[in-house]
């Protein structure tokens, strides 16, 4: 047992508690929130003598948004405005999960709330009815970081049979997948799908598709949902865009996009416009796809381990070494939807879909 197994418990004495039958009033609600990092989720509960049904129900909450990277100790408080709801799947019942936009204690949206902007780039690009999936990769890790399952010091064998992969040879983790995909069910996250990735112990989620503001709540969720339950088991999530260097792949977040006019017959010629206007403005969208505007995916976007340069916008059908990549199937229908695969796993959805929002459809 190492320093660190110290700080696990036996969850079996956990049930007992959790099955106390609670007063038929009381509902804990687990207000979530961003924090300074702009990739880290922080949260805390309280008490509501209601069941909540709407996030405008729950009431405005605060912080100390100095022990968050948030502000200062002299300014620290800062406030937690609810706008989205789910159901807890670590507390069944009336419990819920509520997401929070964080303001200052000035009452302007703190520098990574970045959903703020977002919503009213939605807004304005309501018509259109911009519809978004994510795949989120991700890397579960050991308690002291190292990638789950891997050999303590070494490395598994090469990358190949690891994509959707099965086995005691093939797969690391999969209870932490398994249990995340039915608490995200049971919340209410539009998880479409899961698969093993190229990496061992590297995964990947989808989410959607969901129309404007939505995806990136429901992501931002899933994400919290996913660190809970692999705290449960005693692991470690990575959403690092290039956990390993060498000949591993890194981990992205796809972000598949359509609108109105492409989901229609003869879209293929909105989708060209939209890849147009994005072939423009790749420098405006590196800087949103990670949170350090650049720097993270600089390790990942090489040009190999299926990905495109950093440097250079390209797309193309079925290229999976492309920027953009139109899928096989939509190109043979004429219509659908195209993937931006620079995204990095660490990204703020709120801050991606905006920017492809604002490039495709509301700049002439
Ligand atoms: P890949 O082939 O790149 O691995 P996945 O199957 O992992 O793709 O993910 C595809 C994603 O695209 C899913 O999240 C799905 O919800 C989303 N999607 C499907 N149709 C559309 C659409 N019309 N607009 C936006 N997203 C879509
Ligand atoms: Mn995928
Ligand atoms: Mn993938
Ligand atoms: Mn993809």
């Amino acid at each position: 047992m190492s320093e660190m197994d110290s700080a696990l418990t036996d969850k079996n004495v956990l049930v007992h508690y959790m099955k106390l039958p609670l007063p038929d009033d009381k509902v804990q609600c687990e207000y979530i929130w961003i924090d300074g990092t702009g990739q880290g989720i922080r949260s805390k509960c309280r008490t509501l003598d209601f069941e909540p049904t709407d996030p405008k129900d729950c009431p405005i909450w605060n912080y100390d948004g100095s022990s968050t990277y948030q502000a200062t100790g002299s300014d620290s408080d800062m406030y937690l405005h609810p706008v989205a709801i789910f159901r807890d799947p670590f507390r069944p019942g009336k419990n819920k999960l509520v997401l929070c936009e964080a303001y200052k204690y000035n009452n302007i949206p703190a520098e990574t709330n970045k959903r703020h902007s977002c919503k009213r780039t939605m807004e304005k690009a309501k018509e259109e009815h911009p519809w978004f999936g994510i795949e989120q990769e991700y890397t579960l890790l050991d308690r002291s970081n190292h990638p789950f399952g891997w050999p303590k010091n070494g490395f598994p064998g090469p990358q190949g049979p690891y994509y959707c992969g099965i086995g005691v040879t093939g797969a690391f983790g999969r209870d932490v997948v398994e249990a995340h995909y039915r608490a995200c069910l049971y919340a209410g996250i539009k998880i479409a799908g899961c698969n093993a990735e190229v990496m061992p112990s590297q995964w990947e989620f989808q989410v959607g598709p969901c129309e404007g503001i939505d995806i990136g709540d429901q992501l931002w969720v899933a994400r919290y949902i996913l660190n809970r339950v692999a705290e449960d088991f005693g692991i470690g999530v990575s959403y690092d865009a290039k956990p390993i260097t060498g000949d591993w792949n890194g981990a992205g977040a796809h972000t598949n996009y359509s609108t109105k006019s492409m989901r229609e017959p003869g879209g293929m010629k909105a989708i060209d416009e939209a890849i147009q206007k994005l072939s423009k403005h790749h420098d405006r969208h590196i800087k949103a796809y990670d949170p350090n505007e650049g720097k993270d995916n600089m390790r990942r976007l090489t040009g190999l381990h299926e990905t495109s340069s950093i440097e250079n916008f390209s797309a193309g059908v079925a290229n999976r070494k492309a920027s953009i990549r139109i899928p096989q199937q939509v190109f043979e229908d004429g219509m659908g939807y195209f993937e931006d695969r620079r995204p990095a796993s660490n990204c703020d959805p709120y801050a991606v879909t905006e920017a492809i929002v604002v490039t495709t459809l509301l700049e002439k």
